[in-house]
This record gives C-alpha cells, structure tokens and sequence, in this order.
C-alpha cells in the first residue's frame, strides 16, 4: 500500500487528496488535511474518484494505444507510438506547407496541467507559427480574464479563500457555489456559523441551493447583471456611500461611468432586473456600507455576450466603495476548471502570451520570442474556441490537434461543431477516455494519462499552485501529455528543417522551470518557488525570488500593474442578452452544472451512483408555465432553438423563473438525443445553445439561448432498465447509446447502488434505457435492447401483443428465499415504471408479484414505493427515507437537522447535501405538539 499527495481534478477549488495504490492499482481516496484548499474535505466527487479509476472502468473506457482511422467512419486500428506521431508530423507538415502555418489549430484544456499547457503553446505560437493554440477556458473563464485586466490592469484574482473568514457581506453573482464549488461552499457555511452577522446576498435568475443559505436573494432576469450593478451604483452615489478619497487616490475614469449609471434608476432596474426597488436598495447598502464586503461569482456572469462588461461593471462597485485590497473584501472570481489559471499563466490562449503577457503587444512579443529563442512570434491574433471551429467548418483550418477535452459535447452550437470536425481533413484526439463524443470524428487517437498517474502542477481560484503526482504507473501505451507534445514538437523540428532544439525537457520540472524564468518581473512573479518548495506546501503566486511565502491578498496599497498604478473604472452599458426573447421562441434556456457531475461526464459518467441525485435528463420548468401549456410532470416536450431541438422529459421546479427554463450542461449527446434545425442527428444540450460572444472575451453565451416548448406527442413509450457486470456495464451502456439514434428520443443513464460510507453495499452499476416513439418500433430493435440487458434468454418471463404495440421482459434472479428483479423492459404502456422500477433499483423482494410484472398498466402492489432520489450519496440515505425521520422529529430547524443527521448521518461527510437538507427541513413542518388536556 502507497500513498500519494495529489490534487483533486475537477473544479477549481483545487482541493489537495491523498492517493491511496496498490502496485499500479488505485484503491482509495481521502482528503489532504494540510492541504489549505480543504483541510481534508472532498465533496462527493472528490471522494469517489477512486471509483472511477477502478480496473472495471479503466478496462472499458480508456484509450490504451494510439490508434488510426484509415477512413471516417471505420473502426481505429492500433499504431504503434512513432508511427502515429510520424503520422501526425507529416500530416501537419504538409497542411503547414500547402496552406500556411494558420491553416493548423490546437484546442486544448483547463483539465491539462500547467507544463502541459506551456509545451503546447510553445509548440503553436513558437514553432508552427501560429496564434490557433485556444482552450476550452475559453467557455469558462475568458470573461473574468478580461474583466479584471481591463479595471484591475492584470488578470489576477486579488482576494483568496481565508477572506471568507474575514467577509461581512458577501455577493454572490452568477455562481451556484453550494453545487460547483462545494467544498469552498463548506467554508461559507462555517463563516456564517462563526459569525452570523455576516450578511450573504446572492443573485441568480434560478433560486439554487446557493440561495438557501442567503439573507437576501435577487432574482434576477437572466443577463441583466449589469444593469444590477449599475443600478447599485447609481445607489451608492445617490446615498453617498462611494469612496472619494480611494476613488480619487486610486482609480481613473470615474466620471465617465458616473455619466453611464445616473440612467439606471431603481425604477429602471427594478422593471430590467425583475427585482424590487426595496431588494435592490437593501442590497447596495449591504454591500457599500459594510466593512468588508467579498463577490463571488463565476459562469453566470462569465458565459454572457455582455461577459467581460459584466465583470466590469462588478468590479467598480468594488473600487466606488474600497472594497478592496483588505482582508474580507474584494472581487474574487471563482475558476470552473481546476488549471484554467495555470493556462492563463502560460499564455494558453489565442489572445494570450506566457506570465500573463498580451499578444497585442509588440514589446511582449519580442520578450517571449527572446525567451524561447525564435525570431518571433506572429502578432496575427489566433482563432479563438468558437472562431477556430467556424474556420474549421468553412474549410480554413484544416488540421486540428483536440487535448484533454471533448468539443463534440461542449461547445454551443453543435451543428457548426460538428461540421467542423467532419469537415477538418485531419483530427488528432489525444484523450485519456475513448468514449468522449470528439473521439468518432478522430483520425488519430492518442491515450493520455489522467488523474493518479499525471506529474505537474495546477493552480486553483486563489492563486495557488499545488502539485499533482502520479500514485500509479501510466496504464497500456499511454503517456503524459506534455511528453506527447514535446515528442510531436522534437520530429516537426526535425521535418521542419530548424535547426533550433526548443524541447529540451525531459521532466514536467524542466518545462515549469522555463515557465517560472517567464514570470520574472511579472505580476504573477514566481522566480522565489520552486518544485522543492512545493513539495513541502502549496504556494500562492506572486512568490518573488527572496520571498519565503506567497501573497494571500493583492493590492493592499492600493497600486495597481496598470502604466500609473491606479486602478480604471470601466464604463458599462446595458446590453441586453444577444438572442432576445421573442413570440416564436419565448422562453430564456439557462445550463448549468448538477451537483455530482462534472463537465462531459467521461469520468463521473462511469459511476452509478452519482445519478442517484440527478437520474435523467430533465428540463426544468416553472410549474405556472407549465400549466399554462398543459404539461405535466414528466411530458416529452420538443425544445426548440434557432440551430436545433431535443426531446426531454419536463420537470416542474420553482427554482427557475417564469418564461425560463434549465437543461444541466452535462447532457451531451451520450445521454440524450438531438437534432439539429435541419434534422441531422445531434448532440444533447449544446444542440440548443448559441455561439453569441462577448465581443472582448469571446466567451459564448450559454447562460441563454432563446427556445420555445412544445408538448411533444409521441405516444409509443419504452423503459428498459437493468443491473450489469462491472466488468461489462459501461461497455452494454456504449451499445445502448448507439441505438438511441433509433428513436425521436431517447436517453441513456447508468445507475448504481451506493456503496455507503461505512457501510456493506456492493457497489453495482446499471442502466436506463428510455424511448418514446410515434408507434412501436420494430421488433428486431426491441430484441436488440433486450440482449444487451441480458433479457433474452430462458430465464426471462414475457409477454407480448404486437397488435397493441405491448412487450414486456422479466428477469427475476433467486437469491436466499426470494426472487429479486435483475432487468425489465416495458415497451408501449409504461405505467408502471415507478413501481418496478424502484423493485429493481432498491432491491426489494419481487418473486410474490408474478404475473402483475407482466401485465401492461399494473397497479402498484401497497407494499412497494420508490425511496425517490439519493440526496446524501456518501450514506447512500434517500429522499423518502429523511421525509420519513422529518415527519417525526420536533424543535427548531438546527435542531431537526441535527437529529437527522444523527439518526441517518446524511451530510455528516462530505457535506454536499447540506443546502438541500436544510430546504427540505425548512419544507417540512415539524410534527404538531400534543397538548396536555
Ligand atoms: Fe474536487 Fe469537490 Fe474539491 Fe472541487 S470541491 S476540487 S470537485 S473535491
């Protein structure tokens, strides 16, 4: 047994875990608890990561060898290392001759590490000659990259995680923290515990889990953050609750934006924002007048075509009121990915040099081209994400190299994506996961190493740098991505002719070692770190040469890295969201992330058990609105943009507003069916959302997309459902996916029996297959979703009618004295879903039922009911299991909560469902107190 320190690989709160192995098998997880992310707490994803590199997963879903496609379409076959990176050189080599160096692009990732990121954008802007070299950060983070370099004068976050401590009011903005960020979460919820005069304000067009734990919430209407802060600000000058003296001190530009905000009356805000005048006024004096006032804010304010204005238009109520540069206050914005910093500190973007250097400046130029020894670096700026793929899709670039990330799930408007992708004359996929949508479209395959097995570094949302470090070896023929990189650097040089030998790395240690001599005299200055001191404890940047710690909090003296010090206010229009609202699409689609995914779902999508909380695809809709359409709960309705439409099941929730609705960003096309505008299958989601950007950031606006609802009509129905083989079930659930395309709609999802904390459930997988057409569909196809849930053989009770359009398959497997239901299909009447559904899931005896399984519309049995939801996946404890302990337990709020927690230990662990167990002890009324006579 082994133990190795490392870094969690999801969000950016950069939680530190200890890697437990055995030889080359990763056995267990736990938090780091001198690691000043988390002191020792991981949320539900963080704990099962394990689980998620088991031999079962690995087996089935990771790229092992490089392959080649000989044609589009055909199946990979396997090449050898060289002879795919000889591939790979000569086919860029001749795009780079034929059409120029700009007709190549790189599109890489916020999940690389840092060396990763700075051998590939040496590899593009030093040595091809070209500035494509774009990530998707760039969905992420671009935003809040330029909104603090455009006020702050660099794109540095000035605040860190210890000022939640110091907070008296904290904003938080387009972030549901409570389900993205979860464990910093964890340290709001202890701040407001130890000091509960401390007032948290939050403002979200959806009322999230975020929002429970505020003293006042602002539901805004979705994109009108500006019109908010300006609003906020049109207060504070009016109530005189501005700063002059830091203003005047610090900052420039101020009358300008005084001019912009002295229109956004409260009575304009108020009818814009769809908020009250009182909310509005009590929130500008929460914020101005406190001591110590901290912002939060992340997607909501980023993924906007009005992106970086929004950011702005935050961070001058900071600078209009001081609330900056002191321990509490300041505006910290929370990174999505967990080394979206660390590329931004290369220069990983198409705008971007390294140590935070600007493309568009010639003297940064010359520097980088000094530092990496070429002649120069192109100034022509690079295509950025949605730019490269458009040029991709009208035939300009022509090789693409995808890392680490998975375009043909993630970005907006698929249909332009995938025209891309099929368009591009050659695709390299360098990829960890072989079940990622981007991989069908590759030409060349090539495995990477993923968490557990990378070396490097990442840095997370305030500013520190912690080491990631493999506990396992590298599985099959993959390697580390930067050694991919520098091996396809070394033989381009060669084929290239130049002479020069920029790759001289052999360790991640070499090329972070070049990355640190960047930083010298720059903001992010880290000339004073190195590995070593890393392996004692984290850092935060800067961390000058000399220095023995790094800076907790930025700009205390009130000077900024802007030409004279002083910070610039920016000024900030109102710019509406880019696709309005309109007769033929009324409706405003948010996304967003669900509390145990993340992202594409290529590795929390092989665990069961983290759909316990969120098991299908959904969208959310007001029940009002819903009404109105004559919609009930779980209807298929189409979902329609200007590029495409999905089919998905409707759930009724007052979490979002009227004429709004919410589809989670994780739905890509693996899990649920899609068309475009024109009919060619497509995928989830990102068939709906639009490519509009912010014109500074170029952040696309997947915070809104204009849709309509429509009831859609399909009235042939199909469940199939059943538990599998470890060691097949994600692979059964791969041949599912491909027979989605079968029906009008459809979706796909793995379920899973918790294996609970401390407790003896085996952890088994399964899967739900879900259809709806207008009539049965043929029989053959029934019979192949059948096999694949090992419902065809002798063992299998049926039944059908094909005049009807009726088939049922059982499979009921003894166990002990009774019989217990391993796989079901119900096609035509699927009535009683529920109640067979919770007999398979929940294990529960099914031999006394017989016949009544069979039978189409059967009502259920008095004794089975399904245990609804997983709300704590730790304990594995069920939605129905704590409204059974509410409905007994007395006192006040803490105190039912207490005892819940006592009697079920739901969120005693990792704490994710904490929000929610709150809102559903506020939701339940205490049991009546019987009064003596
Ligand atoms: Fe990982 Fe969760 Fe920590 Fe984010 S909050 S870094 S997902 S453990």
């Amino acid at each position: 047994m082994k133990e190795t320190r490392s870094t969690c690989p999801y969000c950016g709160v950069g939680c530190g875990v200890i890697i437990e192995s055995d030889g080359a098998q990763i056995t267990g997880v736990r938090g780091d608890p001198e690691h000043p992310a988390n002191f020792g707490r991981l949320c539900t994803k963080g704990s099962t990561l394990h689980l998620t590199a088991s031999a079962a997963v690995t087996m089935q879903t990771r790229l092992l060898r490089p392959m080649q496609r000989a044609t589009r379409g055909s199946a990979p076959e396997p090449i050898s290392w060289d002879g795919a990176l000889d591939l790979a050189v000569e086919k860029f080599a001749q795009v780079i001759r034929d059409h120029g160096p700009d007709a190549v692009g790189f599109y890489v990732s916020g999940q690389l590490l840092t060396e990763d990121y700075y051998v590939f954008n040496k590899l593009a802007k030093g040595l091809i000659g070209t500035n494509n070299i774009d990530t998707n950060s760039r969905l992420c983070m671009s935003s809040a990259v330029a909104g603090y370099k455009k006020t702050l004068g660099a794109d540095a976050p000035p605040a860190c995680y210890d000022d939640l401590k110091h907070a008296q009011c904290l904003f938080i903005v387009g972030s549901n923290t409570a389900w993205a960020h979860p464990i910093l979460f964890r340290r709001i919820e202890d701040a407001k515990a130890a000091n509960p005069t401390m007032k948290i304000i939050v403002a979200d067009p959806r009322r999230t889990d975020t929002a429970e734990i505020a003293d006042l919430f602002l539901p805004i209407q979705p994109g009108t953050d500006v019109m908010l802060f300006n609003g906020m600000l049109h207060l504070m000058l009016w109530e005189g609750w501005t700063d002059a003296r830091y203003i005047a001190e610090h900052t420039n530009g101020f009358d300008a934006l005084k001019a912009t905000v002295r229109d956004c009356t409260p009575d304009r805000v108020a009818q814009v924002c769809g908020i009250s005048k009182e909310n509005l006024l009590e929130a500008t004096r929460l914020f101005a007048t406190s001591p110590a006032t901290l912002s939060l804010y992340c997607q909501g304010l980023n993924q906007s075509s009005s992106g970086t204005l929004k950011n702005a238009a935050l961070i001058n109520l900071h600078l209009a009121t001081a609330q900056i540069g002191k321990p509490g206050a300041g505006p910290f914005s929370l990174t999505g990915q967990p080394n979206a910093m660390g590329g931004r500190e290369v220069g990983g973007l198409a705008n971007l040099l390294s140590a935070h250097r600007d493309l568009a400046n010639p003297q940064h130029r010359a520097e980088v081209a000094a530092l990496w020894g070429v002649a120069d670096v192109p100034e022509k700026p690079g295509k950025t994400a949605v730019e490269m793929f458009q040029a991709a899709a009208d035939g300009e670039i022509r090789a693409l190299w995808i890392a680490c990330t998975n375009p043909a799930q993630s970005m907006p408007d698929q249909a332009t994506v995938r025209r891309a992708l099929e368009r591009c004359e050659f695709v390299v996929v360098q990829e960890a996961f072989s079940t990622t949508a981007t991989c069908a479209f590759a030409d060349l395959l090539l495995p990477a190493t993923t968490w557990g097995e990378k070396d490097g570094t990442v840095t997370n949302s305030e500013r520190r740098i912690s080491r990631v470090r493999p506990a396992v070896p590298a599985p099959g023929d993959a390697r580390n991505d930067w050694a991919i990189g520098v091996d396809f650097a070394q033989r381009l040089e060669e084929r290239l002719g130049r002479a020069q030998a920029l790759f001289p790395y052999d360790t991640p240690e070499s090329v972070w070692n070049e990355h640190r001599t960047s930083t010298q005299g720059r903001d992010l200055d880290i000339t004073g770190m190195s590995y070593a001191m890393l392996e004692a404890a984290p850092q935060q940047w800067p961390l000058r040469q000399g220095e023995t710690t790094g800076r907790a909090r930025l700009y205390e003296d009130g000077i900024f890295p802007t030409p004279d010090g002083r910070a610039r206010f920016a000024d900030t229009p109102y710019k509406p969201v880019a696709e309005a609202r309109e007769a033929r699409y009324p409706f405003s689609l948010n996304t967003g992330r669900l509390r145990d995914q993340w992202h594409g779902m290529s590795r929390t999508g092989t665990l069961g058990r983290l759909f316990g909380h969120a098991a299908e695809p959904t969208l959310q809709m007001h029940p009002q609105d819903m009404a109105r359409r004559q919609i009930t709960e779980g209807d298929l309705v189409h979902v329609t943009s200007r590029r495409g439409s999905i089919v998905v099941p409707v759930a009724g929730s007052t979490e979002v507003g009227l004429s709004q609705a919410f589809i989670a960003m994780h739905w890509g096309g693996e899990y649920l069916s899609g068309s475009s505008s024109t009919g060619t299958p497509l995928a989830g989601v990102n068939a709906l959302t639009t490519s509009s950007y912010c014109p500074d950031s170029k952040q696309p606006e997947l915070k809104h997309a204009a849709v309509k609802i429509l009831k859609a009509e399909l009235p042939w129905s199909l469940l199939a459902a059943a538990w599998l083989p470890q060691e097949a079930a994600l692979d059964v659930t791969a041949a599912l996916r491909d027979l989605m395309r079968s029906f009008p709609f459809a979706s796909c999802v793995p379920f899973g029996s918790g294996a609970a904390l401390g407790g003896n459930a085996q952890e088994r997988t399964g899967v739900l297959f879900r259809a709806a057409a207008y009539e049965a569909p043929p029989d053959a196809l029934l019979a192949q979703i059948e096999s694949l849930l090992a419902l065809s053989g002798a063992d299998t009770l049926r039944y059908a009618d094909v005049r009807r359009g009726q088939r049922r398959a059982v499979r009921l497997v003894r166990s002990g004295a009774d019989a217990y239901l391993e796989g079901f299909l119900l096609g035509g009447d699927t009535r009683a879903e529920a109640w067979i559904k919770a007999l398979l899931q929940d294990r529960l005896p099914a031999q006394s039922y017989g016949r009544q399984l069979l039978r189409p519309g059967a009502a259920a049995p008095g004794n089975v009911a399904s245990k609804g939801k997983i709300i704590c996946s730790c304990f594995g404890v069920t939605e129905a299991a704590i409204a059974g302990q509410l409905a007994s337990s007395g006192g006040s709020e803490e105190a039912r909560l207490a005892a819940l927690q006592g009697s079920l230990k739901c969120g005693t662990n990792c704490g994710s469902c904490v929000p929610e167990l709150k809102r559903m002890v506020r939701a339940s009324a205490p049991p009546a107190v019987a009064v003596p006579s």
